[in-house]
């Protein structure tokens, strides 16, 4: 099919439920059912392990880890909620990002057992536990702590390694989001020393059938391309692993932005767009 219909396997960070968002989850659902999506996983992040990974502006809105726990909670409530209210325009999956720092594993295991989602999108948002992806001055700190960039893309990519391993999750978030404050990204990818770690984890998503998040956030701030760059998606094809847009919306102005432009890459690199769904359906 030329135009297949439109799917996001990330996204729905809502005002409702997350700090740097907009507008309610609803008007967020409403959003795909209007763009003709043929079905959607909401993908809210998880709350913080502590009060240490409180970000910023969840401070100075006066949350800690407690409260930001109590609205998560709420977030899967009312998912589940819209998931049934709207069950005959969209098909929703409820699900949530999660974080892989100090404490994450048990801390997310717990959260799965808890609140039993469709599924997680496995997400690395620190490296050494420094929020790289936060800001510049963020990602600076980090290249400093690992003793420059390209130590920083080996611990982000062995962190996602031993994220994969553990958690197994349906979904792997944005895959070289690492890339996020660095000009040079696309020589400093490709490095030999680089490289071989990322087809390791390549291989370990194929060996553990995984989903790749065809990650559109990248587009929405102008970037010239989603995560993951050209050579990773090429070769993902190469090796027949699945990927599927996500696009990361964070309100409803984002919900569907670029998704034509993305579906035409992922063609033009000889994917599928019979897309794969995270959630296998169970008798
Ligand atoms: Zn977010
Ligand atoms: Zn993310």
């Amino acid at each position: 099919m030329k135009h297949p219909r439109p799917v996001s396997v990330h996204g729905g960070h809502s005002g409702q439920f997350c700090g740097h968002a907009q507008d309610s989850l609803e008007a967020v659902v409403r959003a795909y059912i209007d763009q003709g999506y043929l079905w959607v996983g909401i993908t809210e992040h998880m709350p913080p392990v502590s009060d240490d990974f409180v970000y910023p502006e969840e401070k100075t809105a006066g949350l800690d880890a407690e409260s930001i726990r109590a609205r998560f909670a709420d977030y899967i409530a009312t998912c589940r909620h819209l998931q049934t209210q709207y069950a005959q325009d969209i098909r929703i999956y409820v699900g949530f990002e999660t974080e892989t720092c100090s404490g994450s594993l048990d801390f997310t295991q717990r959260l799965i057992r808890i609140f039993n989602p469709d599924y997680v999108v496995g997400s690395v948002h620190h490296v050494d536990d420094i929020p790289f992806d936060y800001s510049q001055s963020c990602y600076h700190q980090a290249i400093d702590r690992c003793g420059g960039p390209d130590a920083l893309y080996a611990a982000y990519f062995d962190q996602q390694y031993e994220m994969i391993q553990a958690l197994k999750p349906r979904v792997v978030g944005h895959l070289d989001i690492i890339r996020i404050y660095d000009p040079e990204y696309r020589s400093r990818l490709v490095k030999p020393v680089v490289w071989e770690k990322i087809l390791r984890n390549l291989t370990l998503v194929k060996q553990l059938d995984l989903i790749l998040d065809y990650n559109l956030r990248p587009l929405t701030r102008g970037e010239s391309e989603p995560y993951p760059f050209s050579p990773i998606l090429e070769k993902a094809a190469e090796m027949g692993i699945a990927i599927v847009p996500g696009d990361d919306s964070h309100g409803v102005s984002s919900v569907g932005q670029h998704m034509r432009e993305a579906i035409e890459r992922l063609q033009a690199a000889g994917h599928n767009t019979n897309w794969r769904s995270p959630v296998t359906d169970r008798p």
